[in-house]
């Protein structure tokens, strides 16, 4: 149960910040949770659109495709989402949707009906001044042009601004794709320069090689780090004298996997996890840092491009071990900072150039950095910690301001 490990989280946090019960409780509620079944050729399907907090702003959060999908899982994921638009200062609460389908056995067609299914469920609760998705596990661009597409027969007018992540033809952007991890390598970037490292000393290892794996993995190639393994949900790969990553992933849009690339080795995706590494970047999905695998972790840092790839009790461990973790909703923010450059310029008619997405982009992941990074050294605590004790303050005076705390 992923929303466990928040509940624990808060409650380790929530002494030394000085929450009151009602602050948690408010904290571990959720402002809306939706469910319903679609239904695509004779089989159902469970989907949730899930608002956790929209003090900020409309709620913003991603869909996911994948058969491990519950609402435990969405309502742990909109709760980082809120976290995390409010530690990178956008006018936005966090939500997240999901449906439990295994997109491996549904085929393209099927994959549109089951978007517009979900539209058609939703529609009402979702907006560009409500709820505004994006893309997440197993969506991409054209997912998010179905599903705009079915909004607007609904309303019967454009209304770009309420998804985000569409094609460029549609109103999306250029950056959005690579966004979550350009963000991610502005971070590391940072917080190596604080550990006064250099990119050609530093070796990687990356779990999950989809949209924000394989984008990392290509950023940090280019900036002269030694990525020496990958992996994606078939298995890994490794090369201790570092991997040509333009290959690999050719490799992987030729096979539909990094598996049986030339020059490596295979290993296990926990073979992966466990390599005596500098960075050890999970890149795929929740729980995959626990109290089973934790202590065979040698990384020095951990860079969470996933949502929730720890567990609390891991954590605790991890931080006791002295490996440093950049948490999640620092880390991987960078997506729906670009996803409000695109909301923007569609609620405004105005288009931003590449070059000023990458802008807001550099400086807000610069500023939300820096802000966390003096918490951490100024408590002395992890920076999760410090990057929760930042997001959840600024919820909670919202909460304040509107007079419902
Ligand atoms: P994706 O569907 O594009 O890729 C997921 C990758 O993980 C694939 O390579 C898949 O093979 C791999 N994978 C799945 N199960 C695995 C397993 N058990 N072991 C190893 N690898 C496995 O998804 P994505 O958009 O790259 O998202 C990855 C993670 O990043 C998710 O946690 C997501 O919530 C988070 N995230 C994504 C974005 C974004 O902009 N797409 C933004 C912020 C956070």
């Amino acid at each position: 149960m992923v929303f466990e490990n928040i509940k624990k989280n808060l409650d380790n946090y929530g002494i030394k910040m000085g929450l009151t019960e009602q602050e948690k409780a408010l904290l571990l509620s959720h402002k809306q949770v939706k469910h319903a079944k679609l239904t695509v050729n004779g089989n159902k399907y469970d989907a949730w659109r899930i608002i956790h907090n929209n003090s900020l702003g409309p709620a913003k959060g991603g869909i996911r495709f994948h058969p491990n999908v519950s609402e435990d899982e969405v309502k742990s994921l909109s709760f980082w989402m809120s976290l995390k638009n409010s530690l990178v200062k956008l006018p936005y609460g966090g939500s997240k949707g999901g449906v439990k389908v295994d997109p491996r056995k549904i085929s393209k067609l099927e994959k549109e009906q089951i978007s517009r299914e979900y539209i058609k469920a939703f529609s009402e609760f979702i907006g560009e001044n409500k709820d505004i998705p994006a893309p997440d596990v197993n969506t991409d661009a054209q997912v998010m042009a179905w599903m705009l597409d079915e909004y607007e027969k609904i309303i019967s007018k454009h209304e770009p601004a309420m998804i985000t992540g569409k094609p460029i033809e549609l109103g999306g952007c250029s950056l959005r794709e690579r966004a979550t991890g350009k963000g991610g390598a502005i971070i590391l970037k940072q917080f190596l320069k604080k550990q006064r490292k250099e990119p050609e000393e530093i070796q990687v290892a990356i779990q999950g090689f989809g949209n924000v794996g394989r984008n990392i993995a290509k950023i940090l190639h280019d900036e002269g780090y030694n990525i020496i393994a990958v992996s994606d949900v078939n298995g890994g790969i490794f090369n201790s004298e570092g991997l040509d990553i333009e290959k690999v992933i050719k490799h992987s849009n030729d096979t539909k996997s990094v598996v049986d690339f030339k020059d490596s080795t295979p290993i296990s995706n926990n073979e992966l996890l466990t390599l005596n590494v500098d960075v050890l970047i999970p890149a795929a999905l929740e729980n995959q840092i626990t109290i089973k695998n934790v202590e065979d972790i040698k990384a020095k840092y951990i860079l969470e491009l996933a949502n929730g790839p720890i567990t609390s009790q891991a954590d605790e461990i991890l931080f006791k071990k002295g490996i440093i973790v950049i948490p999640d909703i620092l880390a991987n923010s960078g997506g729906v900072v670009v996803s409000y450059c695109e909301w923007s310029q569609n609620k405004t008619g105005n288009i931003f150039t590449t070059e000023e997405m990458g802008k807001v982009l550099d400086i807000k992941m610069n500023d939300s950095f820096h802000r966390t990074y003096e918490l951490y050294l100024k408590e002395k605590i992890s920076l999760r910690e410090a990057a929760y004790t930042l997001a959840i303050n600024r919820i909670l005076a919202a909460e304040k301001a509107r007079g419902n705390l």
